[in-house]
């Protein structure tokens, strides 16, 4: 593993702090590092693997596809990617999509659709997006633009204009940032990079309202909490609301890049036109085979109760750590997306971790985030309580 590190220490651009370790394979919920060292998955590389790895099912699809086609481009139809398109949008609510190869793209392309709409409702440009502060959409230019933390934009200013920031379950100060010239809110329904925060009820109802009554396009970013992480396909739908686009990738593909947007057919018919938007890669048949096939194994295992019944004895049991370590001051999150709010950074207790075989991340330094595989069972959360205790 050394010799590994020091050659991409020397070579890879140094965007993140990576952990000293070389993952090698995966099977089930555990991972194996390249001296064989075994961990067990509470990560699911960023709450992407959600069908865990080496899943025989998934990895054959992907074969076959790859010994049929691979790329085609968006000039001309595929199969698999209009199966996906079928089966998402009967899923969403929601009847057009588009196609992209990460979260980040999907965010750009919901910037731009909601720009586009108001555009060509008052023939005027210059419309203004409302984001919340401690969201994450990603770092792309638009998607940072929008994304809440201060320090992960500043050194790229300026980025696309225009944003304003209201605080997350603040109704008030959204309305506070209300002008005749916005166009777009766009919100986490659980925000997940910024410390685990799902939206309260009521926050989300008043702003789907004001939406409705100001003509604001609704985005949700579904890229981290969405595809069954929270016990529904998707979190929005435990708010009884719809969005106007909605945003999708890391689960979607169950570890193939792929993301999506999707849009009410009020929004795609007054947005995009031909030659507005596109993406080589966007919507490529092994991508999209991916997705059809998560989308398979989500129906014949019921996934969605498995994460529903799981979510249940895991939150029961991060609530008993909270009353017995004085060191751990709540727990927040929804489903299979979980944080532990800890009174002091937390980067020594995922090192310790590590050390004894268990992955976990954080969500801001305080939190320890908990995103496993979506087919996680009772014995391997047992397996993690065990494991973290002696971090703790
Ligand atoms: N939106 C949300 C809510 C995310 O959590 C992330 C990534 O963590 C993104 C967007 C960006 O996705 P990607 O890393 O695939 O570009």
């Amino acid at each position: 593993m050394q010799n590994i590190i020091e050659k991409a220490n020397q070579h890879l651009v140094q965007t993140v702090k990576r952990f000293p370790i070389v993952w090698d394979k995966g099977d089930g919920c555990y991972l194996y590092d390249t001296n064989g060292k075994k961990y067990l998955d509470f990560y699911s590389g960023i709450a992407v693997s959600c069908l865990g790895y080496n899943n025989t099912r998934y990895n054959e699809a992907l074969k076959n596809q790859i010994d049929k086609l691979i790329q085609t481009s968006n000039l001309f139809y595929n199969a698999p990617a209009i199966e996906a398109a079928t089966r998402l949008c009967k899923l969403a609510g929601l009847e057009r999509i588009f196609f992209t190869n990460s979260g980040t793209e999907a965010v750009e392309g919901a910037l731009k659709a909601a720009r586009k709409y108001a555009y060509l409702r008052d023939g005027k440009t210059h419309h203004e997006i409302i984001a919340m502060n401690r969201s994450f959409h990603g770092r792309t230019m638009g998607a940072l633009a929008v994304t809440g933390t201060e320090s992960y934009r500043t050194p790229f200013e300026p980025l696309i204009g225009l944003i304003k920031f209201a605080d997350f379950n603040d109704f008030q100060s959204v309305l506070d940032c209300v002008t005749e010239d916005t166009c777009a809110i766009i919100l986490e329904p659980v925000q997940a990079e910024g410390g685990i925060y799902p939206a309260e009820p009521d926050f989300i109802k008043n702003i789907r309202k004001l939406c409705d009554e100001k003509d604001i396009l609704l985005i949700f970013d579904e890229v981290q909490c969405g595809m069954g992480r929270t016990g529904t396909m998707f979190a929005y739908e435990q708010y009884g609301v719809k969005p106007d686009i909605m945003t999708l990738a890391k689960a979607l593909g169950g570890g193939v890049p792929v993301g999506a947007l999707l849009m009410s057919e009020r929004v795609s018919a007054n947005s995009f036109k031909a030659g507005d938007h596109n993406t080589t890669y966007g919507g490529n048949p092994f991508a999209t085979i991916a997705i059809n096939t998560v989308l398979d194994i989500f129906e014949e295992t019921d996934i969605l109760n498995n994460v529903k019944q799981m979510a249940e004895y895991l939150e029961q049991n991060l609530d008993k750590l909270v009353a017995k370590y004085d060191m751990i001051v709540s727990r927040r999150g929804k489903g299979l997306i979980q944080g532990l709010e800890c009174r002091e950074p937390v980067a020594d207790i995922l090192t310790k971790a590590l050390e004894k075989g268990l992955v976990v991340i954080s969500a801001g330094p305080n939190v320890i985030r908990f995103v496993p595989p979506l087919i996680i069972g009772k014995d391997q959360i047992d397996e993690m309580i065990q494991i973290l205790e002696g971090c703790i």
